[in-house]
């Protein structure tokens, strides 16, 4: 079993974390540093480093992520508020962990950043 990252860790529940939701494409996750009340981030079960390394083939794991954040955001009931679906990517976009990931942020409101 490749285990090389936190993420992938977590996926194989190989570390403790707080899964909210897992299907055999992604993993849904409470963020361990929350900066907002709710925090939550979806992640391929497979790994891709960044959306650089999104390509014709895997595309469709943007959808299914996305897909995910809104059903968790029905289910915990915050969608009719609003959320925020943030991905960040390498240096610049402050992208920390190498394996592509959709930040869920909700509970509050989020002040504009752009
Ligand atoms: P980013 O800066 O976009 O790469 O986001 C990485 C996120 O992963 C940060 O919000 C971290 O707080 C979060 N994080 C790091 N390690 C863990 C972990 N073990 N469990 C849950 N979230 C984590």
């Amino acid at each position: 079993m490749n285990c090389k990252n936190i993420f992938m860790k977590i996926i194989k529940k190989k570390i403790k974390s707080k899964i909210i939701y897992q299907n055999k494409k992604v993993t849904a996750f409470e963020d361990i540093e929350p900066k907002s009340p709710i925090h939550i981030l979806i992640v391929p079960n497979k790994i891709i480093k960044s959306t650089n390394k999104i390509n014709k083939k895997n595309k469709h794991i943007i959808g299914t992520m996305t897909y995910v954040a809104i059903k968790i955001a029905k289910k915990l009931n915050f969608y009719k508020d609003g959320y925020r679906i943030v991905i960040n990517c390498n240096k610049h976009g402050g992208q920390t962990i190498p394996h592509l990931h959709m930040h869920l942020l909700g509970g509050k409101i989020l002040g504009n950043f752009c």
